[in-house]
This record gives structure tokens, C-alpha cells and sequence, in this order.
């Protein structure tokens, strides 16, 4: 297969879904450009390392970049260009630190922990930056909110996507599809879902919270599908090695049989039944939230902030809402309850009138789903609820920047309307809480004994 040019949005793809890279690559579809909101988000970063440095902003820009290289400068977002493996290549980096008569690659990072995909990207920018004969350092400097780390450029730290292109990617073997969070919104899953193998031979990384290191582990004691799994009796040395492999066998069976497990005992808060003035809320944020929604009964009341000099004035008048309303306030996922807190904090606006519930953390906690992930929409959907305008993932947020733009009715109306629908699902999920059998979907609740059976596969 050709593949004549390479950005960082093919790498983004890549680690995402090989399938869709090659997909992609073959239809010549181009990826998404790199959103601004990551530049934005690397500026910090990096302009804390330069310090009061001098430095030119290149913006990601080749001339400009090229003319501050040829000086020697420090360099801001540069983007290096050049032919590898008989491919264009583009690298996008966080910048370029010259000290020492050499450069050093710099790049930002806001996950947790290094992945392959930025390991690719700084080998490509130096093998870029050496093809070029510019004098460079043996090593990448990775920068973190919390750390900084450092990437020796050696042969065994090379990772295995710049074999696929010393390949021309023609030995990738067949890559078949996963069903995972990234096919929600691909263009690909009319194709790939008429090909998707049965449940059962799926690899466990179709079940949530399986991370590398574990599919990694598991492989060595031969599970690598979720049949392997839910056939192999776990040895105790499984268990202590394969990270968390009693849940996931939960949660293999669970999806196999198509069963919500539930702890058995398990009740909702007995606050919950109160109910009169329960508030369903969701958050709509850029870099900062532009959108705090919330919606009761039928009535559902945005407040939106389309400058962000009105920032403290709405966020002022949404807390004294919250408080004059009081009551139970339902959210999902932690980011609302963080948010009104740093709020409350800022303004000294008090929230000790309402009670904050995130359900996420009740259901995660209490129940396994025989979904593939717990997001909201995930979630929702499973249930019933449809959403009635897609504006998932980055969509939303352009959306809001275009209506900031050009004021145009129809865009915020499905701002307004997908922030609803959010607060909406977050409803549903709560109410299937209270009572799962007003859903109809089959229930089973299990003893710690019933459990620990379903785990040594002796249920
Ligand atoms: S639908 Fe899923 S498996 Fe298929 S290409 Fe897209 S992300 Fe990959």
C-alpha cells in the first residue's frame, strides 16, 4: 500500500486505529488538521522551559521556521520538513532549544505518561533535523505539566511504526477491525462493522479500562481475546501479574452474556428520593467552559458565555441560581463538580445549598455494564436516549467558535440543543439507577461468593 506523506494528524490517527490510518491513507482522505486548542495548551509548556529565552515563533510555519533555523535561534512551534523513506514528512513539534552548538527537540506533553505516538514524532523530527545536517542532540526533551523526561534516540527506543515505514507499511499484515470508542464517529464503521469478528474473538482491549501494559501481560499467559479469557481458570499468579484481570473477566462476561452485573446490597443514596428539585448538569468547555446547561422537568436553562470578559458575571449569576434553587444537582464525570468548586472558591459564592452527584462514579463503582465504555454517550444511548444533533467530540467546540464568529442562530441553537441533550442522558442514567428494571435490560445481582465464581469460571 502507498503512503506517500505522513503529518502528525496521520500519527494521531495511527495510534487510534491502524485500521483507519491504512483506511484512510488508501482512499486518500486527508486527516483532520491538528486543533489550535493543543497549541494553545503547548504554549505554556514550552514557553515556561524558554523562560525569558529568547526565541522566534515559527507558528508551525516552514519559512519561518527555515529562516530562524538557518540563525541558530530558539524556536517556538517549528515545523520540520524533508523526504523519508521515499515519503513527504511533516513533523509539528513544540519547539527547538539551541544551547551547546546543537538543537534539542522539545515537546509538550498533557497525558500522564509518554506514548508511542510522541516517541514517534521526536525520531521523526530528528531524523528530519539530521537528514537536513543540522546539528542536533542525541536526545528529545519531553515536556510535562508535572515532569519533564527525556528520549534517548538509540536503535532499541525506536518504535515499531518507523519499521512499518522503512516497509512502505506493505507488511503490516491484515489489520482487522475493533470495535473501540474512536469507531463512534469514524467514517469507516458502515465498512468495518459488516466485517467486526463475534464478540467472543474480539481482543480484550474491546472492553474498557484495558490498558497496553495489561493486553501486554495477558498475552504472555496466552489471553489475548476475550474467549481466552473467559475459558483459561485464572492461577493466582495471573492475578497478581495481569493488572486488574478480575474485573476485566467481569467484565468479559458481562458483555459475552449481555447481563448487567450488580453488586448485590447495592441501593442509591437514600437522598435520591426526595427528587422535586433535582437539577440535571452539564458543561460545554473550550479551554475555559463557555456553557454551564442545566435542565429539570422540561425546562432546561443555558448559561452561555460567548466573551470571556462576562466569564465571572455568568459563572456569578449560575452559582446564585444553584442556590436558590437547592437541592440535588446530577452531573457525570468529575470535570463539573472541579469546576463549580474552583468557582465557588474564586467567587465566594458558597455551595453548601446544593448536593453534587456525580453518576458516573456510582455506576462505575457498582456496576458492570455489558457495554464497551462508560461515557456518557455510550451509556445513554445504550439505555434509549438519542441524542437529537451529533456534535460530538471537537465538534462542539468549533461549533461554539463559528457562532462567536459569525452569530449565526441555527449553529447556537445546536449548541444549546446538544448541551441539553447531555443534561437530559445524565437523567436517564440516573433514573435507571434508582430502578433498572423500569428498563427492561436483564440484571443480575451477584453475592462476593457468586463473584469470585464468575472469576475462577466455576459459574
Ligand atoms: S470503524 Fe473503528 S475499526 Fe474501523 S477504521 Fe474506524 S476506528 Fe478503525
Amino acid at each position: 500500500m502507498g503512503v506517500d506523506n505522513l503529518k502528525n494528524e496521520d500519527l494521531f490517527n495511527y495510534y487510534e486505529c491502524p485500521r483507519r490510518f491504512l483506511l484512510m491513507k488508501e482512499n486518500g482522505f486527508l486527516s483532520s488538521e491538528m486543533d489550535q486548542s493543543i497549541k494553545v495548551r503547548h504554549l505554556e509548556i514550552t514557553r515556561g522551559f524558554l523562560d525569558g529565552r529568547p526565541y522566534t515563533d515559527a507558528d508551525w510555519d516552514k519559512d519561518k521556521t527555515f529562516e530562524a533555523v538557518l540563525r541558530r535561534e530558539n524556536i517556538l512551534f517549528p515545523i520540520l520538513a524533508g523526504r523519508l523513506c521515499e515519503m513527504n514528512v511533516e513533523m509539528k513539534v513544540g519547539g527547538l532549544y539551541w544551547d551547546g552548538g546543537k538543537y534539542t527537540i522539545l515537546l509538550p506533553f498533557l497525558s500522564r505518561e509518554i506514548s508511542d505516538r510522541h516517541r514517534t514524532t521526536a525520531f521523526l523530527a530528528y531524523m528530519l533535523l539530521k537528514d537536513a545536517g543540522i546539528p542536533t542532540t542525541e536526545e528529545a526533551l519531553f515536556l510535562g505539566r508535572v515532569r519533564n523526561a527525556r528520549l534517548k534516540f538509540t536503535e532499541s527506543a525506536k518504535p515499531n511504526f518507523l519499521a512499518f515505514m522503512e516497509r512502505g507499511f506493505e507488511n503490516m499484515g491484515t489489520v482487522y477491525p475493533e470495535t473501540s470508542k474512536a469507531c463512534a464517529s469514524c467514517v469507516f464503521w458502515n465498512q468495518c462493522s459488516a466485517i467486526i469478528p463475534e464478540k467472543r474473538h474480539l481482543t480484550l482491549k474491546a472492553l474498557s479500562g484495558v490498558t497496553a501494559p495489561t493486553l501486554a501481560t495477558a498475552e504472555l499467559y496466552g489471553i489475548r481475546t476475550i474467549d481466552d479469557l473467559l475459558s483459561k481458570p485464572l492461577t493466582p499468579e495471573m492475578i497478581e501479574k495481569i493488572k486488574g484481570v478480575e474485573k476485566i473477566k467481569l467484565k468479559a462476561y458481562a458483555f459475552i452474556n449481555d447481563l448487567v452485573l450488580i453488586a448485590k446490597g447495592f441501593e442509591t443514596p437514600s437522598e435520591w428520593r426526595s427528587g422535586e428539585s433535582d437539577l440535571y448538569f452539564d458543561i460545554e468547555a473550550d479551554i475555559t467552559p463557555y456553557l454551564f446547561g442545566f435542565s429539570f422537568q422540561d425546562v432546561y436553562l443555558p448559561f452561555l458565555i460567548k466573551e470571556e470578559t462576562h466569564f465571572e458575571i455568568v459563572a456569578r449569576s449560575m452559582l446564585r441560581f444553584l442556590n436558590a434553587r437547592a437541592g440535588n444537582v446530577y452531573h457525570f464525570f468529575e470535570y463539573e463538580r472541579k469546576v463549580l468548586e474552583q468557582l465557588s472558591q474564586k467567587t465566594q459564592i458558597p455551595l453548601d445549598r446544593i448536593k453534587l452527584w456525580d453518576v458516573y462514579d456510582i455506576l462505575k463503582r457498582n456496576m458492570i455494564l455489558p457495554i464497551q465504555h462508560y461515557s456518557l454517550k455510550m451509556v445513554a444511548k445504550w439505555l434509549g436516549y438519542e441524542w437529537k444533533v451529533n456534535l460530538e467530540g471537537q465538534k462542539s467546540i468549533r461549533y461554539f467558535r463559528q457562532w462567536k464568529e459569525k452569530n449565526d442562530r441555527e449553529v447556537l441553537q445546536a449548541i444549546l440543543q446538544y448541551n441539553e441533550d447531555d443534561c437530559r442522558a445524565t437523567e436517564v442514567i440516573k433514573r435507571w439507577l434508582s430502578d433498572p428494571a423500569e428498563f427492561g435490560i436483564p440484571v443480575r445481582y451477584l453475592s462476593k461468593e457468586e463473584m469470585h465464581g464468575i472469576i475462577m469460571g466455576t459459574q
